[in-house]
């Protein structure tokens, strides 16, 4: 199907159309003489987003776009030996690490994703490509895999490693198939990039939850969940468990907050104020959210004790602690 049939096609669909009236009704964007440009500004989750954010910033001084420093910043994380990210990362409970990984441009509002590929050295690469060789949105397991080796990206024998797998078993006594709730088994990186021009672009990769049951898919290469990229609005991105971001289309949220006129770090409240609201869980539902708006203003909130995030601009790059929510966490206060 040609880039024109597929537009037609969801053109001519309800869903398209009903979409369509949802963001004219709820349209708030900010005019484009309010857009102040002060890009760059980079922001990662955890603390080990931050080599990355300046590996962004610089391929952005290189003359890279805001897509190449998102793809560049998180390939860094996925070879850096990281427990949750690259193949690096925790494995399932079948002792095989499955990747997810998605990516999202503004200008254009183009995205692409991977879900429970195994053996891709770089998982956000292989969204990028999906994203712009394929009319696709997302590929899966063993056909993300064979689409990224065409692709010429680096894909090893996925053969499962008795050694490791052991050694990993070893490590992790009680562990057992969706036994992954402990808040340090799972992370992920989430980095946006506002460039100069006030253009934002995102991704995001991981191993997922540790133990997880073959095939489980988390939240972080689902768009509108583990990330959201509105080029006339901002970005926002999620780290914790999938499950609890995933039903609530969570960074769509904190996306259509900031919309709405919330600052970043709110708008990551409000989103998670809403969700605790229906959720089972209450405040206990260990998420955590990073957020930018196009006028370079960013914050970040989470259920977590202090949750760290990573912010990089020419003139600083340090890690700080989102607001932080939840009668547990709530006398620690958040920074922002
Ligand atoms: N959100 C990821 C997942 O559920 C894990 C994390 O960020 O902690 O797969």
């Amino acid at each position: 199907m040609t880039e024109t049939t597929r537009r037609t096609f969801l053109q001519q669909t309800s869903l398209a159309s009903a979409a369509a009236t949802v963001g004219i009704g709820c349209s708030t964007i900010p005019p484009a003489k309010r857009l102040a440009k002060r890009g760059p500004v980079i922001i990662s989750t955890w603390g080990f987003g931050k080599p990355a954010n300046e590996l962004a910033l610089r391929t952005l001084q290189d003359g890279g776009s805001a897509l190449d420093a998102v793809e560049q910043g998180i390939r860094l994380v996925e070879v850096s030996g990281n427990s949750s990210v690259g193949l690096s990362g925790k494995p399932n409970a079948a002792g095989v690490t499955q990747l997810d990984a998605c990516i999202m441009n503004g200008p254009g509002h183009q995205a692409g994703s991977v879900a429970g590929v195994e053996g891709v050295a770089h998982p956000i690469s292989a969204a990028r490509l999906v994203m712009e060789k394929t009319p696709h949105v997302m590929l899966v397991g063993r056909g993300a895999g064979w689409f990224a080796k065409e692709e010429g990206l680096k894909v090893l024998d996925t053969a499962k490693d008795e050694a490791s797998y052991k050694a990993w078993l070893a490590a992790q006594k009680k562990s057992s198939p969706g036994n992954g709730d402990k808040p340090d088994n799972h992370d992920t990186v989430t980095l946006i990039v506002l460039d100069t021009n006030g253009d934002l672009a995102g991704g995001c990769s991981t191993s997922g939850w540790s133990g997880k049951i073959p095939g489980r898919v988390g939240d972080s290469p689902i768009i509108g969940s583990g990330l959201y990229v509105d080029n006339e609005v901002g970005g926002a991105g999620a780290t914790g468990l999938g499950e609890n971001v995933m039903r609530y289309c969570a960074s769509y949220q904190v996306v259509e907050n900031m919309r709405l006129g919330m600052s970043p770090t709110e708008a990551c409240a409000e989103a998670i104020r809403r969700i605790a609201r229906t959720d089972p869980a209450g405040m206990d539902l260990a998420i955590n959210f990073i957020a930018i708006n196009k006028q370079g203003e960013f914050g970040a909130a989470g259920t977590q004790v202090n949750f760290p995030y990573s912010v990089t601009t020419p003139d600083f790059s340090e890690v700080r602690k989102g607001q932080a929510l939840g009668l547990a966490i709530q006398k620690e206060g958040g920074n922002e």
